[in-house]
């Protein structure tokens, strides 16, 4: 039955290093399967590099926790995250890498984590993306799909995945105000943000992999 009411009372189910390393192999499976699109996505509106990037990041993230897997949820995030900076050369590289490491530095060395721990700490990493980028809600970024993906992971991981899928459309619309596209002006208009798109992507592992759990 996982989170919820169970005969009565409410079964919480937590995480440990594991989930988090399931996690972000499957993102990295996920990355590796979408590549192509994200990269087509970056040419309309960028350098075409968004897949090439985080193909890159994600494989050498997989790597390195397959042969050193941390052993506390905060500690995997915090590799994960030092991984895609020390990795990926575009903008993506720093942004993802602080939401992991600072949501990592957040969870702290507890060695079981709930849900909505998990939706506090990535809550503090995204701050720290918008801090790092100077972008806010609305400036056709990566947080477009971050921002509504962290309120939604205060309800469930299933509210997560929608409210990230649905910044992400949102992009189309927008004029982008930072980054590389913000270059295009209004001709930015009409396409959806690779990084929204990509972030779109990581909660749906999210929720699959709790999914895998019994975790709503
Ligand atoms: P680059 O733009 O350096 O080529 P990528 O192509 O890997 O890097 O990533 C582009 C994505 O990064 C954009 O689609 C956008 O979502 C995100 N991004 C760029 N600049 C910012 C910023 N200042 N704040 C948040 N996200 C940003
Ligand atoms: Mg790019």
């Amino acid at each position: 039955m996982g989170e919820g009411e169970g005969e009565g009372r409410m079964v919480s189910v937590d995480f440990g290093a594991d989930f988090l390393v399931r996690w972000l192999e499957a993102s990295a499976r996920a990355v590796e399967r979408e590549a192509d699109r994200l990269t087509e996505l970056d040419s309309a509106i960028g350098d075409a590099d968004h897949g090439v990037n985080l193909k890159r990041g994600f494989t050498a993230v997989a790597e390195l926790l397959a042969k050193e897997p941390p052993a506390t949820p905060g500690a995997v995030l915090v590799a994960a995250g030092r991984q895609l900076i020390s990795t990926v050369g575009g903008a993506s590289g720093p942004l993802y890498g602080t939401l992991l490491r600072r949501a990592g530095k957040a969870l702290g060395e507890d060695e079981r984590v709930g849900r909505e721990q998990l939706a506090e700490a990535f809550g503090a990493g995204v701050a720290a993306v918008s801090q790092l980028g100077g972008a806010q809600v609305g400036d056709k970024t990566m947080l477009d799909a971050l921002v509504p993906a962290v309120e939604g992971l205060r309800s469930s991981f299933g509210a997560a995945r929608a409210a990230a899928e649905e910044g992400a459309l949102a992009t189309v619309p927008l004029q982008a105000r930072k980054g590389r596209a913000s270059y295009l002006g209004e001709r930015s208009i009409g396409h959806q943000d690779p990084g929204a798109t990509s972030s779109a992507l990581l909660f749906a592992e999210l929720a699959e992999t709790a999914r895998s759990e019994g975790a709503a």
